[in-house]
Formats: C-alpha cells, structure tokens, sequence
C-alpha cells in the first residue's frame, strides 16, 4: 500500500506552495487508495507558534483534505510533537557515528563565508579529527559523486550535492538533531513509501538518500520509496514563495472567503496533467501518475 504524508513546518503561515503540495501528495494518495498522514515538522520549535499549528489544521480543511494518521487538532499536534522523539533522532545520529560518516564541525558560519564567498560548506573539518563533543556541530561526508535521485515524473536525475551545500549539518550546535535526520528517522518509522516535495527540495532528498544508504538495511525503505519533485508555484513577479519573505497570502485569502479552485488548477498545470478544480477532479487526473506505482 502506498503512504505518504505531509509535513509542514510551523515556522510561518502557510503559502500557496505548501497548500499545493498538500493537494498533489493527496491527490497522489487518494488515487492510489494510500494511506494519508500528516506529520508536522516542529522540532525547531523556537520558530514554532501555535497559530501556525492552527494554519495547517485551517488550510488543510479548507483544501478539503482528510488524512489516516497523525494529529488532527492542536492538543493532538503537541503530543505528538517531533519534540517527543529527539532520544530516537540521536540514536540515529549517534549509528552514523559508529559507521564512520560524521565529523565535528567546529567552522562557525562566518568563517566559513569569509572561506568560500558563500555557505557552501567546503569540508574544511572532514580530516581535522576534531574530537565530537556535546558542542560541536556534526556534520555527514558525502561522497564525491553525484547523487542519483528516481523521480517518478522526471525520471533519473543527477544531484551535486558538493557544489549545492556541502556536506550537511546532521546535529546543530545547540545540540538538535537537524532537519535531515528527524525527517528521514520519521519517514523510516512511519514507512513512508511515496514522498512528494517541491523541486527546491531535491538537494534534501539527495542527501536523505545518502544518510539511508549509510544505514545500511536500516535506511533501505527509505532507498525504495518513491520519490516526486513537482514545479513550484511562484509569486506574481516570478520569485520563488518562501514564509521568510512574508509570503503568507493565503490566509487573508481562505479568510477572505476565496475558494481553493486556483490553487487546485495550479497544481494540475505544475503536473501538466488535465485541469482540475477539486481534490476529487486532481486525484482522477494523477491516476496515470501512479498506475505504474500499483503493479
Ligand atoms: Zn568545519
């Protein structure tokens, strides 16, 4: 059986690319009689603000979107916070440890921008042998290949992920587990089989690849999901959406009484299949995506 989930973070009032990758990751679901779940991605919770919790909830209901698993309410999204599992995400920092594929990190941020001219990170601590201790940020080694990622709408594709970040943060300075790991551990313990991202997030699922490799038959449910990166929805003079630079239009818009018609039709143009106004109409219309997942 297929399961997905969508997986917000708290971190600002939702745009209509977060409610777009709602609609597709359900549609996607529905017509594949999946199991829907929703995960809310809360462990920075120093960004996190209950009304943000209470936006998902709202967006979600308005979109018309009903899901199997996690939380359906506030109270329920603060139980079953990422907050709770943090000893679970160390345990799995702490196996890429023994298998030899971390470093201490000990670059703050600006010595690395004066190293690169970006925040590229250049592996500067790879072979420094800095000893790992509780302040010291970690960090994955990547290989120095590219990163092949099979996307069920593109095809094969060619991640570099050296020249896209470096080798990424897998525990943060203050101590918490990064975004890749409680991701892929929460992916891993909820056997989520079908993950559905934007394309910006391909670099994060190139890395998560990697991290799941390095697990070994740990990490090997994560190799065989599959994998869909659709277009982003952009704003009016082209920009990518992003909640940083305050594009929170949505809100004012369901607020306002708007139906989510639009967002529906744009999330069938960015698959480029037949139009849709309506879950129902997009999970018909994706049927052909997943049919050659079903067999
Ligand atoms: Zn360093």
């Amino acid at each position: 059986m297929i399961r997905s989930r969508l997986a917000p973070t708290p971190s600002g009032y939702l745009h209509a690319g977060n409610a777009i990758n709602f609609a597709i990751t359900a549609a996607l679901t529905c017509a594949a009689h999946g199991s829907l779940g929703l995960r809310i991605d809360d462990l920075d919770a120093q960004r996190v603000r209950p009304e943000y919790i209470e936006d998902i909830f709202d967006t979600l209901s308005w979109l018309g979107i009903t899901y199997d698993t996690g939380p359906q309410n506030t109270s329920e999204a603060a139980r079953m916070s990422q907050g709770h599992r943090v000893q679970r995400y160390i345990r799995l920092i702490e196996a890429l440890i023994e298998k030899g594929k971390v470093y201490a990190c000990t670059c703050s941020r600006r010595e690395v921008e004066e190293r690169t001219g970006n925040m590229v990170y250049d592996g500067h601590c790879r072979n420094a042998g800095h000893a790992i201790t509780a302040e010291t940020i970690l960090r994955f080694a990547l290989p120095e290949r590219p990163i092949e990622v099979h996307d069920i709408v593109r095809g094969m594709l060619r991640i570099d992920l050296q020249t896209a970040a470096g080798d990424p943060v897998i525990r943060r300075r203050d101590g918490l587990p990064a975004y890749h790991i409680a991701s892929l551990a929460d992916d891993l313990d909820q056997q989520m089989n079908l993950i559905v991202r934007g394309e910006d997030l391909l670099p994060s699922t190139a890395t998560q690849l990697v991290i799941a490799d390095a697990l070994g038959e740990t990490g090997r449910a994560f190799i065989a999901a599959h994998f869909l990166h659709h277009g982003l929805a952009t704003a009016e003079d082209g920009r990518k959406l992003s909640k940083s630079q305050g594009d929170s239009p949505l809100r004012a818009r369901r607020l306002a009484g708007e139906s989510p018609r639009d967002l529906y039709r744009q999330a069938a143009a960015l698959l480029q299949i037949p139009a849709a106004e309506n879950l129902a109409e997009l999970s018909e219309a994706v049927l052909p995506v997943v049919m050659p997942l079903l067999n």
